[in-house]
């Protein structure tokens, strides 16, 4: 079963993603915490995502789509992916299409997470990831057991650079203006699920599962 997980900044997706890896198997493929590691790494990719990253921009789609080509390429699921911030325009979607197609795979579900602006804007404001295995926290809906201490790996929790108020506002306006098209133009294709984001971590894996099951 391969999944694409849509919805803005701070719907939800790392999260539930964790959950169906968890209980599928499925393989996570975040475009985010790919070009984090390239940051990390300061590899070619890095460099160039870093700045329009921190500024709250989308990287650009070519780069971006060769990133995830590159990436889809590996073929190194067992049991399928979940993509995590991919396709987050109408080009990339295209592209994701035409890679599929080359590749010989499909996607079987559309995932849409949907949430209220104010509600994303407080999730986003106290999320904090693990340094060392990428879970996310949030320091009043989802603390970890010791503050700024990851539960699972004992890593350390930090705040991300693209997480200021600044950058926050322009990357909400961003997802409306270069993302919220893909809406439509997956309804358009009927293959969507639009699933409500603003409802405890729980309550939205449940409907995610139920969406799955009755596909
Ligand atoms: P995304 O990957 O879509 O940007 P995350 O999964 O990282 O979003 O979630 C953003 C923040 O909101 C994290 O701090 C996470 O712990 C928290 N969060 C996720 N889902 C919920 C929820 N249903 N209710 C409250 N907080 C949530
Ligand atoms: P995320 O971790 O999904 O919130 O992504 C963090 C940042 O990485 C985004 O704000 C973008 O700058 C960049 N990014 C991630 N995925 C994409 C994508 N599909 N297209 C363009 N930029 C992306």
């Amino acid at each position: 079963m391969n999944i694409i997980l849509m919805g803005p900044p701070g719907a939800g997706k790392g999260t539930q993603a964790k959950n169906l890896v968890k209980k599928y198997g499925l393989t996570q493929i975040s475009s985010g915490d790919l070009f984090r590691a390239a940051i990390a790494e300061e590899n070619s990719y890095g460099v160039i995502a870093n700045y329009f990253i921190k500024h709250g921009h989308l990287v650009p789609d070519d780069f971006t789509i060769q990133m995830m080509r590159e990436r889809l390429a590996k073929k190194d699921w067992e049991n399928g992916f979940i993509l995590d911030g991919f396709p987050r325009t109408i080009i990339q979607a295209r592209e994701l299409e035409s890679i599929c197609r080359e590749f010989g795979f499909q996607i079987d579900a559309i995932i849409n997470l949907e949430c209220d602006f104010e509600n994303l804007k407080k999730r986003l404001a106290g999320r904090r990831t693990c340094k060392q295995c990428g879970t996310t926290y949030h320091v009043l809906f989802n603390p970890s057991k010791v503050a700024g201490v990851c539960d699972k790996c004992g890593g350390e929790l930090y705040q991300r650079t693209d997480e200021s108020e600044e950058a926050v506002a322009i990357r909400l306006n961003t997802y409306l203006h270069q993302t919220r098209p893909l809406i439509g133009y997956y309804t358009a294709k009927g293959s969507l699920i639009n699933i409500n984001g603003d409802q405890s971590m729980e309550d939205v894996f449940e409907d995610i599962e139920k969406s799955l099951e009755v596909r």
